[in-house]
């Protein structure tokens, strides 16, 4: 860990500290090419019992601002600074030993792909009664029942039949409920759950979302669900933030930030998004380029190479200054929030329908 050295102006904090709280966290890499600054200058907060959704293109830092939150990184090529509470507690300076009592039991996380949580060769009742026998001391008896419990919970049909089944005997949608039944066992305080839904079809992914709800309302945890896709987490987010390489460039509650957009780069998911209600072989729009590389990241507002309303910023301020995010609801951007809002609402709003 080294200090900090801040090159451009720190986010303001977000407001009222949070169940977890993150603070400014920069993550940056060592590679052969030079340092990757994956993450740069993120602050967010998340309430119990509330989610958060993480919303941005691939490679903008979602799964790296994860698996820091979760101590996951390779600490010979990672530097990572900032802070990171949860619950009151420093994460970033935890002990390896610290990290490994809070995963998989106060802190739970699910994946895109079952298979990396789920080994092949136990049952899955087993894996699910592993974590809950290590964090709690139950027997095994009374883990295998819970196990049982849990996949009940979740929707599989015959729970104590299937306990006994092998991975490669679910469907995929079922592997997922699987993970979640795992990754729930032990009443997390918050769960961690990164593009759960991306590899399923659309209606499997709909129940996968309703299920969190129905666990969140029991179980009263925090959720930070991370995807590429608005529409996935327009149903099931409390709050909305969106990620552009590296950086936050909007966040509000998930109908402010759906219903007035601030930030061109939002402009732009929203109208790449497939609407449900609308003909579905008319074309979608997606954001012209591609994300930059964080090896030579642009400067400025790292958005601006594919952004169209520089020319109103004006001064060549979008290449040269970065936007700053404001606490709260709030847009890093440098239109003014009079050109925010009226850009939105007689340019973007009419082609989104
Ligand atoms: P996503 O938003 O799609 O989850 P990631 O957080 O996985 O994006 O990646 C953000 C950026 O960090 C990408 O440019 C990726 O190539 C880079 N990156 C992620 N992990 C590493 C690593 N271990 N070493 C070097 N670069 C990495
Ligand atoms: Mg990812």
């Amino acid at each position: 860990m080294t200090t900090m050295t801040k090159t451009e102006g720190a986010p303001a904090p977000t407001g009222p500290e949070g169940f977890l709280s993150v603070r400014d966290l920069q993550v940056t890499f060592s590679t052969e090419d030079g340092p990757v600054k994956a993450v740069d200058g993120l602050s967010f907060d998340v309430q119990r019992g509330r989610t958060l959704g993480i919303v941005g293109e691939s490679g903008s830092g979602k799964s790296v601002t994860n698996l820091t939150i979760l101590g996951l990184h390779n600490p010979q090529s990672t530097t990572i600074d900032g802070e990171i509470l949860f619950d009151g507690k420093e994460l970033i300076t935890a002990t390896e030993k610290e990290l490994e009592k809070l995963r998989g039991n106060r802190i739970a996380m699910i994946f895109q792909d079952p298979l990396t949580a789920l080994s092949p060769f136990y049952t899955v009742g087993r894996q699910i009664a592993e974590p809950f026998m290590k964090h709690t001391g139950a027997s095994k008896k009374a883990a295998w029942e819970r196990a049982v419990e849990m996949l009940a919970k979740v929707g599989i049909p015959n729970p104590r039949e299937r306990a006994s089944d092998y991975p490669h005997q679910f469907s995929g949608g079922m592997r997922q409920r699987a993970m979640i039944a795992m990754a729930l066992v032990c009443d997390p305080d918050l769960l961690i759950a990164d593009e759960p839904t991306t590899a399923l079809d659309v209606t499997v992914q709909a129940q996968i979302l309703d299920l969190l709800q129905d666990l969140q309302q029991e179980f009263g945890s925090a959720i930070v669900f991370i995807t590429h896709d608005l529409g996935v987490i327009a149903d099931t987010a409390d709050d909305i933030m969106v990620m552009y390489a590296g950086r936050a460039v909007e966040r509000g509650t998930t109908d402010q930030v759906l219903r007035s957009p601030q930030h061109p780069y939002t402009w732009g998911l929203l109208n790449s998004m497939p609407r449900l209600d609308s003909d579905l072989s008319a074309p979608l729009a997606p954001i012209p380029g591609s994300p930059p590389s964080l090896l030579n990241p642009p400067t400025g507002c790292r958005f601006h190479p594919r952004c169209t309303f520089q020319d109103r910023v004006g001064g060549n301020r979008c290449a040269t200054e970065r936007p700053q995010l404001d606490v709260g609801r709030a847009s890093a951007c440098h239109l003014t929030p009079e050109q925010k809002r009226t850009v939105f609402i007689e340019e973007i709003k009419p082609r989104l329908g």
